[in-house]
């Protein structure tokens, strides 16, 4: 398998897309360090289930990334524990909505802290051991929102587009080290942090859920479907590749067509 005897950090990986590419890295051989929120007994199912069903080593790190000591101990609890760091998944994020001017200053530090500056602080503590060892993949989730704009999300497209920026400077500064470091911007996917926005619209317009959801698809992406947690997996196998070992700095874009409009 493509990833044996590799160890992979996924940031917010107890849930959504970050726990998709936790499954796609363990199934094509990873040892995986999770991290994220939820209820203690849950994450444990979840740590012994990823074990049992891929046969491979799962632990489990609470860090809270938005403080950059708890990113270093996340790094380090790997490192010491599993041997290395051969794999970081930047995906850890949380959004809020709101107009400029109403934007609570609050939110703004909280958005920029987890979807931008954990980004530097988990890449600036793994990189030493990746680049010792010749051979390293950080694999930062960004968004559509990288790319491209929408209303009330000031932070959040301040900070995927500060991210995919991230991303080429870090590629360029291990280029032809044995480290890549990509982008991948995702369109719409299904997770606790879409349906909160989904739930938002059905109840400012007082309409079924499911309308609600077409509403949110049908605005922006063109296929009218959710983009998948495991396709996005899938995705981070193939950056991990033999056949990707050319692919840096690039910011890949899987979205239903959003930004080919
Ligand atoms: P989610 O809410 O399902 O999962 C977020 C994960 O991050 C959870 O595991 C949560 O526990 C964890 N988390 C939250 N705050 C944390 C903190 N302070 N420290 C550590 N972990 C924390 O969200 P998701 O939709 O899976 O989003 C994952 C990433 O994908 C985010 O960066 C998001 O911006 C990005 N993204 C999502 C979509 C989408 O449509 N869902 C689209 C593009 C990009």
């Amino acid at each position: 398998m493509t990833l044996t005897q590799k160890v992979a950090v996924i940031t917010g990986s107890t849930s959504g897309i970050g726990l998709g590419i936790a499954r796609a890295l363990a199934g094509a051989g990873a040892d995986v360090v999770l991290n994220g929120f939820g209820d203690a007994g849950a994450i444990e199912e979840l740590r012994a289930g990823l074990a049992a069903e891929f046969g491979v080593r799962v632990g489990y790190h609470g860090a809270d990334l938005s403080k950059p000591a708890e990113i270093a101990g996340l790094i380090g609890y790997a490192t010491e524990s599993f041997g290395s760091v051969d794999v970081l998944v930047n995906n850890a994020g949380i959004q809020h909505v709101a107009p400029v001017e109403e934007f609570p200053a609050e939110r703004w530090d909280a958005v920029i802290a987890l979807n931008l500056s954990a980004v530097f602080h988990g890449t600036h503590h793994a990189l030493p051991g990746m680049k010792r060892r010749g051979w390293g993949r950080i694999i930062n989730i960004a968004s559509v929102h990288g790319h491209v704009a929408s209303v009330n999300k000031s932070a959040y497209v301040a900070a995927k587009h500060g991210v995919v920026g991230l991303t080429k400077t870090v590629a360029l500064e291990t280029a032809g080290t044995g480290v890549t470091c990509n982008a991948i911007c995702p369109g719409w996917v299904l997770t606790p942090l879409v349906q909160k926005q989904i739930d938002a619209i059905a109840a400012s317009k007082n309409i079924p859920e499911p309308q609600a959801r077409a509403e949110l698809l049908g605005a922006k992406q063109p296929s009218g479907t959710f983009v998948t947690p495991d396709e996005l997996g899938g995705l981070a196998v193939f950056l991990c590749s033999g056949p990707a070992a050319q692919m840096t700095g690039a910011s890949l874009l899987m979205d239903g067509g959003w930004t080919a409009q």
